[in-house]
């Protein structure tokens, strides 16, 4: 199985309709009660926001990997723009162990809901292949609250629950929203759920 690109999501800066310059409040929220620590992986980093936030907030080191070449050049140049210290680098994020490392925290913003169901189970192997015992997965995903059928999957709770079972305690998942860019999808938010996903540790 190839897995496409994605560089035409990225052919106009700023234009995809997730890709609003700025974290998902979401995300930011969490950096500010202090959940982002240790190695951060952003998986499907897009242009690098959340990962340059997990960074700015003190995360010991912020990963972001995204299959898009054009993506990870752009969030390279915030970086740098910026002055942050995260690192971007293209890769698949199901196939995360070619990345030769293992992070504390994983962050997932809108990328969960791109697979299909043979695509998530292989993710959320990959997942578990990166991610210690005893972190945890941040995930935001399309809700099936969302009405109409633009943009990516809706996701059920249950679809959550059933792709992370095994390994994992899903210790929550709570009714949230993504940022849209204005004019995008004809809506400048969407129904998402966010759900903390911890990885099972032994003694637990
Ligand atoms: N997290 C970013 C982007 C979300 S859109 C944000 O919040 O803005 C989904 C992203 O997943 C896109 O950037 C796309 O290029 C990336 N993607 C899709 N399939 C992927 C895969 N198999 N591995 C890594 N990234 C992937």
């Amino acid at each position: 199985m190839t897995t496409p690109s994605w560089d035409w999501a990225y052919a106009e800066d700023g234009r995809a309709p997730w890709d609003i310059g700025r974290p998902q409040p979401a995300f930011l929220r969490l950096a500010g009660s202090g959940l982002l620590t240790g190695r951060v992986l952003d998986a499907g980093c897009g242009t690098g926001e959340h990962a340059l936030l997990a960074a700015s907030f003190g995360a010991d080191d912020a990963v972001g990997i995204d299959i898009s070449p054009r993506a990870i050049e752009l969030a390279r140049a915030k970086a740098a723009v910026r002055g942050v210290k995260a690192r971007f680098q293209v890769g698949d994020a199901l196939n995360l162990p070619d990345l030769g490392l293992t992070c504390d925290t994983i962050i997932d913003s809108g990328l969960f809901h791109v697979f299909d169901d043979v695509g998530r189970a292989r993710y959320v192997e990959s997942l578990a292949a990166v991610l210690r015992p005893g972190g945890t997965c941040y995930l935001m995903c399309f809700s099936d609250r969302q009405p109409g059928s633009f943009g990516p999957r809706r996701v059920t709770q249950d679809e959550l629950r059933a792709a992370f079972r095994g390994g994992w305690t899903v210790v929550s998942i709570v009714a949230d929203a993504f940022d849209l860019n204005p004019g995008a999808y004809g809506a400048t938010s969407a129904h998402a759920w966010r759900a903390a996903i911890y990885r099972a540790q032994a003694g637990d």
